[in-house]
């Protein structure tokens, strides 16, 4: 084959694996042959409304099929897939649909506002009649374009939690060499059934489980959205093996009705990403025999970097592990000289699953890079045993009279008094110490919260300068679509007026 990107993926598993399943929704199940046939069908469809090498298509729509149609197929034309969040407001989805000079949007049928991005000259809602139709009517001839390593495969747009978020530019390399880490390091197999609960235009959903599966022949159940109750059954019907998920879906199962009865000896693998998972929740599942894998990345990198295997779950809770097999991770000082063991610097990391650069943004991808390491943005601390601990964000640092005051330590504090629902903590300017902190919090439901309630729990908790100066109190804080903190936007509200 010519093409040794992603849009030969189900033309090859069809070769080794045909009548394997690739994916179910909705009780339908696509063979690796269909889901072959149909990309190419697609292809077809697309290149006929005169979709062309390197062209961006974007698509927008809850995990469905279609998705992963429209991936393999433009990686089968040579065009440029663009995952867009379903949770983006129109202008922020008109954007998106500028920004990458998309020719072209598969987007979910009943969606009633989406926006006039200048460029896009073919809308095919999916999932309904209109995409069958346009399948049925395409040839299923052999495409095989000459794509290779160095093409550009997807943009993935950033979450948005420090700023505007940027289209990450990804090739198939990328994406090959990060399914070969997860492969590496989680051992999945052929026999893999896989729960697709993440949303597939979050690069966790797509490339930490299901390309990963995919490569190897397993199957993917994709599910539109999580529900705790629909997951539990999930499991039971197809004998799930792995599933992904942020520490909040593995939290919510544990509090269902069904979850103390529900057979889950199916289950091999929990995978978890986004942030540590808390102790308590390693141990409510060790009860009942099921451990975590857990990991660090972020979409510049495909995402995968990090990962803490499940032996290490108890040991190292809090870490995020070691760096992927294909993967190289330092923490470092300004100055790009290695932290000591314990120092707190910056996570830098490179490999052949980070991407080239961001969409139509030279000058902050010559920013990203110093001699070939991207910088993450990430403060961490190694130990000994070169075990990575994420502390916060280095933008959100508070630098209090020559003290650094990690924001997240100080809300992790926060939110364990009984009466804090919510958090922010961030850094206003101050005549003595350069800057001090102002906590922003939304008090529990009937609580009331000030700075005079929170200190004495506070005190003891943390070191003084790190105890916030000031207390706000919010309603609600501003989150990404993803529910992220946007914290720049939380200084704009709760900061002191310009
Ligand atoms: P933007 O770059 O647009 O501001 P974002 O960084 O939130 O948004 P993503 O690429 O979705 O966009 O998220 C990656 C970030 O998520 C990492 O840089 C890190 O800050 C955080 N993160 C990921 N995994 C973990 C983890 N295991 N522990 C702590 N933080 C994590
Ligand atoms: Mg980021």
């Amino acid at each position: 084959m010519r093409n040794e990107g992603l849009g030969s993926w189900p033309a090859r598993r069809a070769r080794k694996t045909p009548h394997r399943t690739a994916l179910i929704h909705d009780g339908v199940r696509y063979s690796y042959a269909a889901l072959h046939e149909r990309a190419t069908r697609l292809a077809h469809a697309l290149h006929a409304r005169g979709v062309r090498r390197g062209d961006r298509v974007a698509y927008v729509s809850p995990n469905h099929p279609s998705y992963l149609e429209t991936l393999f197929a433009a990686g089968l034309l040579g065009a440029v897939f663009v995952p867009l969040n379903t949770r983006l407001s129109t202008p922020e989805l008109a954007y998106q649909l500028t920004d990458s000079g998309a020719c072209a949007l598969l987007h979910e049928a009943g969606r009633a506002e989406l926006p006039d991005g200048p460029g896009v000259r073919l809308r095919l809602p999916v999932g309904g009649t209109e995409y069958e139709d346009a399948l049925a009517a395409a040839p299923a001839d052999v495409l095989d374009e000459p794509v290779g390593p160095d093409d550009l495969c997807l943009i993935m747009y950033t979450s948005g939690t420090t700023g505007r978020p940027k289209g990450a530019m990804l090739t198939h390399g990328n994406i090959t060499w990060n399914a070969v880490n997860v492969l590496v390091d989680e051992d999945l197999t052929t026999d893999e059934v896989a729960l697709v609960n993440a949303p597939l235009f979050h690069t966790a959903g797509l490339n930490m489980l299901t390309l990963p599966v995919l490569l190897k022949g397993g199957a993917c159940v994709l599910v539109g959205s999580f529900h705790p109750t629909r997951t539990l059954e999930l499991i039971e019907r197809h004998r799930v093996t792995v599933m992904f998920g942020v520490p909040t879906m593995f939290e919510l199962l544990t509090r269902e009705a069904g979850w103390a009865t529900a057979d889950l000896t199916s289950l091999r693998l929990l995978t978890c990403g986004g942030a540590p998972v808390p102790t308590r929740l390693i141990s409510a599942y060790q009860d009942r025999g099921l451990t975590f894998l857990q990991g660090y990345g972020m979409t510049e990198a495909s995402p995968g970097t990090l990962f803490l295997d499940a032996e290490h779950a108890l040991s190292k809770a809090g870490s995020a592990g070691v760096p992927h097999f294909f993967s190289d991770v330092r923490v470092v000082r300004p100055d790009l000289s290695q932290a000591e063991p314990g120092e707190t610097g910056e996570v830098v990391v490179r490999g052949p699953h980070v991407m080239p650069g961001y969409w139509g943004l030279p000058e902050e991808s010559a920013a990203a890079f110093t001699e070939g390491w991207l910088h993450t943005g990430d403060a961490a601390r190694v130990d000994t045993d070169g075990y990575v601990t994420i502390v916060d964000r280095l933008k959100d640092m508070i630098v209090s009279g020559g003290e650094n005051i990690y924001p997240a330590e100080v809300e992790d504090a926060l939110l364990a008094h009984p009466d804090v629902a919510e958090c922010a903590v961030i850094g206003v300017p101050d005549a003595t110490w350069g800057e001090v902190g102002r906590a922003v919090v939304v008090p529990r439901e009937g609580s009331a919260v000030s700075r005079e309630t929170l200190l004495p729990f506070l005190t003891g908790r943390l070191a003084k300068y790190k105890i916030p100066k000031s207390v706000v109190v919010a309603t609600e804080l501003p989150r990404t679509a993803s529910g992220k903190l946007r914290k720049p936007e939380v200084r704009r509200l709760y900061g002191p007026r310009p």
